[in-house]
C-alpha cells in the first residue's frame, strides 16, 4: 500500500502563502487515505508562499504524520536561477527537493501545457526532442540540489514516442 506522497502542490499554480487553512486539508486527506508521510513540493517560482513556521505549526497539530518541507526545482528559464538561490539559502530547513524539467526550447511556455504545449512538438524530430529533454534532466540533477527527479516520463505527455531505444540517452 502507498504510504507516502512526496509530490504535492498546496499553492496550486500561483503564490498562495502557507497558512493552516491552506495546509490543513492536505494533512487531513493524507490521513484519510492512509498516507503517513507527505512532502509539500510547490514549484520554486512560488517560493515566496512557502513558510516554514506554518509547516512547523502543522506538524504540531498532526504529530501522527511525517510532514516534510520541500520544493520542486524545475528548469524555468525565468525563475529557476532565483529558485536555486532560495533553495541554497533555506537548505537547512528543506527536507526534500524534487527536480524536474518543464521547459524545452521555449522560455515562455511549459512543454507540458495541455493543449498548447503540443505545438512545441509539431513537425519536429521527436528523437531530438527526447535527447534534448534528457540533457536538461541531467542538468537539473547536476545542480546537486535535488533528492529525486519528478515525472521523468513527462516528455511523452502529448503522445509522442521515440523511434530509438532511449536507454542510451539516459546515460
Ligand atoms: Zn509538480
Ligand atoms: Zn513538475
Amino acid at each position: 500500500m502507498l504510504f507516502s506522497d512526496y509530490h504535492t502542490h498546496p499553492q496550486g499554480h500561483r503564490v498562495q502563502p502557507y497558512t493552516q487553512e491552506l495546509l490543513g486539508p492536505w494533512a487531513d486527506s493524507a490521513r484519510k487515505i492512509g498516507l503517513r508521510d507527505i512532502a509539500f513540493t510547490d514549484h520554486d517560482r512560488y517560493h515566496a508562499g512557502i513558510d516554514f513556521d506554518e509547516i512547523d505549526r502543522l506538524r504540531e497539530k498532526n504529530f501522527d504524520l511525517k510532514i516534510r518541507a520541500g520544493v520542486e526545482l524545475d528548469n524555468d528559464p525565468g525563475h529557476s536561477a532565483a529558485g536555486r538561490k532560495w533553495i541554497e539559502q533555506h537548505w537547512g530547513k528543506l527536507d526534500f527537493v524534487l527536480g524536474s524539467v518543464h521547459f524545452l526550447c521555449r522560455d515562455d511556455q511549459m512543454f507540458d501545457s495541455v493543449p498548447a504545449g503540443a505545438e512545441q512538438f509539431e513537425g519536429r524530430d521527436i528523437d531530438a526532442i527526447y535527447i534534448d529533454y534528457f540533457r536538461r534532466v541531467r542538468e537539473v540533477a547536476a545542480t546537486g540540489l535535488v533528492d529525486c527527479l519528478a515525472h521523468l516520463d513527462l516528455i511523452k505527455i502529448h503522445g509522442h514516442r521515440p523511434n530509438a531505444e532511449i536507454h542510451r540517452w539516459l546515460a
